[in-house]
C-alpha cells in the first residue's frame, strides 16, 4: 500500500530544514532526492568491494563486477530491453545524447534532414547541431503550440524520404508534456528514420517499453530517479550500435590493440571506454529496484492527485499564468506571476524553505515561444505532500504580495 508518510522515513533530506524552515523540495525535475536504500548501495561498495571491474583475477575485483554487470540486467529487465548488451552505461542522457550524435557523423551527408521537437531540453539540441555543422545536414523543427503540445499535424509534412534522425523527449522539463512518442516513432520508420528518445523526465514518473515503443534509442540520467549524478544508460537496438563506430577511444573498448591497428570490443564495451562510475551503476540498479518497490502505477497516480491539487491552488491567485496545459502531462508546474520576475519568487520561496527552479530551464527556445524570459518550476515527486504543496501556494500568495 502507497503510504507518503511511510516513503518519506527512506528520505533523509526531506526532514531538514531551510532557512529556519522545513524543506519544501519540489525541484525534483532538476534532481531527485535520494533514498537510504541507495546510500546504503554506495556505502556498501566503498565498504566492501571498491575495485576495478572486468579485468582484475582477485576476488574484490571480480564481486565489483558481478554487481556491476547485475545493475545493468536490472536496467535492461526494467526498460525491457531485448539483450543486457544494448545497455551502454553512460555519464548521463547529455553523454547518451552525444555518443550517438557523433556516430552519426559518418552515417548523414550533406541534405539529409533531421528533425527536432520545440520542446527539447538544451542537450537534445546543441549535439545534433554539432552534428549538422559537421555533416551539411539540415535541422527541422516539430513545432509546439500554446498548450504545449507538439503540432502533430506537421510533423507529417517534415517528414520524407530525406528524414535520416527524430529526437524528441518523452517528457518536457520544462512544461511537463508527455509527447506522444509512439506515433512518432511509427511514422518516423514509416519513412525510414530514426528516433532517439530523451527519457530523462519520464523515468521518474512512467516505465518506458522500449521493445513496445521500437524505439532505437533511449537515453536516461539516474539522478532523475533516485540515483546519483554521473550515471546513467544509453538504450540502443543492437543493429544501431553495430551501425555507429566507437565514440571515445581507451582502456576497456578494445579487442586488441597494436601500434598498426586496433580492433574494438563488442557490445557494449565498444562504447564505455574507460574505467566506469562502478559506484554509481550499481547505486543507479538499487535506485530502480526501489522505484519499482514503490511501483509505478502508484507514483503515477499518486502524482497526478498532486498535480491536479496544486494546479486547481495555484490557478486562485490572480494574475497566476500557468504554461504548459496539455491534457497529457506529469507533474511540473511551470508558472509566472504577472508583472514579476520568476527569480524574485524563487528567491522568496527559498526563504521559506520551498526549493523551486527558476529561470529558462535549459529549454530557451520553449521560453521564445511564449515571449518570456523564464518560469518558476515547481515539480513533485511520489514523496511530496499536499501540506507541501499548501505550503508553496501560501508562500506564492506572500511573494505575490511583497512583489507587486
Ligand atoms: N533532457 C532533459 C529532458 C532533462 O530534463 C535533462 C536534465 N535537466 C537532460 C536532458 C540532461 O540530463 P543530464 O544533465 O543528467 O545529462
Amino acid at each position: 500500500m502507497f503510504n507518503v508518510e511511510t516513503i518519506r522515513k527512506d528520505f533523509p533530506i526531506l526532514h531538514r530544514q531551510v532557512n529556519g524552515k522545513p524543506l519544501v523540495y519540489f525541484d525534483n525535475a532538476a534532481t531527485s532526492q535520494t533514498p537510504q536504500q541507495v546510500m546504503d548501495a554506495i556505502v556498501e561498495y566503498y565498504s566492501n568491494y571498491n575495485a576495478n571491474i572486468h579485468r582484475g583475477v582477485h576476488s574484490l575485483s571480480q564481486e565489483a563486477t558481478d554487481k556491476y554487470e547485475q545493475a545493468r540486467l536490472t536496467i535492461q529487465k526494467h526498460f525491457n530491453a531485448k539483450a543486457s548488451h544494448e545497455i551502454i552505461m553512460t555519464s548521463g542522457t547529455t553523454h547518451g545524447i552525444n555518443l550517438v550524435a557523433s556516430g552519426f557523423t559518418t552515417l548523414l551527408k550533406k541534405g539529409d534532414e533531421v528533425i527536432v521537437s520545440a520542446l527539447e531540453h538544451h542537450s537534445n539540441i546543441v549535439p545534433w547541431q554539432m552534428l549538422c555543422e559537421r555533416t551539411g545536414a539540415i535541422l527541422r523543427v516539430l513545432p509546439m503550440n500554446d498548450e504545449g503540445e507538439l503540432v502533430m499535424a506537421a510533423y507529417a509534412d517534415l517528414l520524407s524520404e530525406k528524414t535520416k534522425l527524430v529526437f524528441v523527449n518523452h517528457i518536457s522539463n520544462a512544461l511537463g508534456t508527455i509527447n506522444p512518442i509512439k506515433q512518432i516513432i511509427e511514422q518516423a520508420h514509416a519513412v525510414g528514420a530514426a528516433v532517439l528518445v530523451d527519457g530523462a523526465q519520464a523515468c521518474p514518473h512512467l516505465k518506458p517499453d522500449v521493445q513496445a515503443l521500437d524505439v532505437d534509442f533511449y537515453v536516461t540520467s539516474a539522478h532523475k530517479m533516485c540515483g546519483p549524478t554521473g550515471v546513467g544508460m544509453l538504450y540502443g537496438k543492437e543493429d544501431w550500435l553495430n551501425k555507429l563506430p566507437a565514440y571515445q577511444g581507451g582502456g576497456e573498448m578494445i579487442a586488441e590493440v597494436t601500434f598498426e591497428k586496433t580492433t574494438y570490443a563488442d557490445l557494449p564495451h565498444k562504447f564505455e571506454a574507460g574505467t566506469p562510475n562502478i559506484c554509481g551503476g550499481i547505486a543507479f540498479g538499487a535506485a530502480i529496484d526501489y522505484m519499482n518497490h514503490i511501483g509505478f502505477e502508484n507514483i503515477a497516480t499518486y502524482e497526478h492527485e498532486l498535480l491536479e491539487y496544486a494546479t486547481a491552488q495555484l490557478l486562485e491567485i490572480e494574475g497566476l499564468k500557468i504554461y504548459g496545459t496539455a491534457k497529457e502531462k506529469t507533474s511540473v508546474i511551470s508558472f509566472n506571476l504577472k508583472g514579476i520576475h520568476p527569480y524574485d519568487v524563487g528567491t522568496l520561496l527559498d526563504k521559506m524553505g520551498v526549493a523551486v527552479r527558476t529561470g529558462h530551464h535549459c529549454a530557451q527556445p520553449i521560453m521564445d515561444y511564449y515571449k518570456i524570459p523564464g518560469t518558476v518550476r515547481a515539480s513533485f515527486a511520489f514523496y511530496n505532500t499536499k501540506q507541501e504543496i499548501d505550503t508553496l501556494v501560501s508562500g506564492v500568495k506572500k511573494a505575490k504580495m511583497m512583489l507587486s
